[in-house]
């Protein structure tokens, strides 16, 4: 058994020879970007590789550089991310870009600096500190959290387990090799955590760690990371009014620049709230007075809720009240230009075909 062999230097000979291509990676032997890695890491935040890597290379297109990000619009900003979700990491990204590049310009290279940025939480800036600048940091995702418990075998579960489980990550990286290449250390724990040791089937056969894995020698690799059962997600409900001019433009409104869906371009819409309300509540709180018929439900899962609305569809003349502000008519066509989410283009799509 290759127990000898630190870990750190089974995952680097592995990734020497197997890491994925990635647009934000340095090739090996050239200096990363720090920007790139700043970059991809908000945007892999929750979401998936695959998905990220249009959204970066559209960002690299037209910012190519921090800076040119601080000076963009947040509308512009906004509507780029479209379609990516949790829309409070592009405000978060546009603001931390504009403070950077009021300081000195340059990324920090101290991780108290970083978490002092808005959006840069622990992992992110352990993130950027490893890959960006090869310090010897272990960013501690979900992936670094399965690929930790099963090597330990760690057998309580998650969540109340995290600390125990970052702790050990931290331990990884111990010896000289990763600590000279902590950026490729902390991009091969990724690699192995992503195509090796997925989440189920993971494929121990051709890990470099089988040998000195105690899940895989126990063959518990199945069953870690051990998760405590989720309460059930509760569901909200809400009403949305579709409404259409004669130039088939829609009409559509800012949300509130905090909590879900922040600062995107909503239907007219009520608050949310455990039960629906009637149409006529809906109407006074959104202040687009007229007739309405119904036309759908349409279901949304987000992370810790579920929701359902019922689609309404004007058929009469509008009449606006002094509640309705911030309005904006906007063309179908054009929906892609403006920060509208995923959820609002589902319902602009299911009235549209009605
Ligand atoms: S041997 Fe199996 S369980 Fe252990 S780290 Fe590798 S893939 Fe994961």
């Amino acid at each position: 058994m290759s127990t000898q062999i630190p870990y750190a230097t089974l995952i680097l000979r592995w990734y020497d020879r197997h890491q994925r291509i990635l647009p934000w990676r340095a090739k090996t032997g050239t200096i990363p970007n720090p920007y790139y890695v700043l970059l991809s890491e908000i945007m892999l935040q929750q979401t998936q590789v695959a998905t990220v890597i249009p959204y970066f290379n559209k960002f690299i297109e037209n910012f190519p550089t921090l800076n040119d990000l601080a000076e963009a619009s947040l509308e512009k900003v906004m509507a780029m991310w479209t379609g990516l979700g949790y829309y409070s990491r592009a405000r978060n990204l546009h603001r931390c870009a504009q403070e950077v590049a009021k300081q000195s310009g340059e990324i920090p290279k101290d991780y108290q600096a970083l978490k002092a940025l808005p959006g840069i939480g622990d992992y992110t800036a352990a993130a950027i500190l490893s890959i960006g600048y090869n310090q010897p940091y272990v960013a501690v995702d979900g992936n670094v959290e399965r690929v930790t418990a099963r090597l330990f075998a760690i057998q309580e579960p998650l969540p109340m387990i995290k600390p125990t489980l970052a702790a050990l990550a931290k331990t990884l990286n111990e010896g000289r090799e990763a600590q000279e290449r902590a950026g490729d250390f902390a991009q091969a724990l990724f690699d192995i955590g992503a195509t090796i040791c997925k989440p189920k089937n993971p494929s121990c056969l051709i890990c470099p760690l089988s040998e000195v894995c105690k899940a895989s020698l126990e063959k518990i690799a199945d069953i870690l990371p051990i998760r405590q059962r989720k309460a059930e997600k509760p569901t909200k409900y809400g009403i949305s009014l579709f409404i259409e001019n004669d130039k088939n433009q829609i009409l559509l409104r800012k949300r509130p620049e905090k909590g879900v869906l922040a600062g995107t371009l909503e239907l007219p819409s009520s608050i949310w709230s455990e039960q629906y309300i009637s149409i006529e509540q809906a109407i006074k709180e959104t202040g687009c007075l007229g007739q309405y018929q119904e036309i759908g439900e349409i279901k949304h899962v987000f992370t810790h809720f579920t929701l359902k609305v019922k689609l309404f569809k004007l058929v009469s003349d509008l009449k606006l009240t002094q509640v309705a502000q911030d309005n904006m008519w906007i063309h179908s066509d054009e929906l892609n230009h403006y920060p509208c989410s995923t959820l609002m283009k589902k319902m602009i799509a299911y009235s549209t075909k009605i």
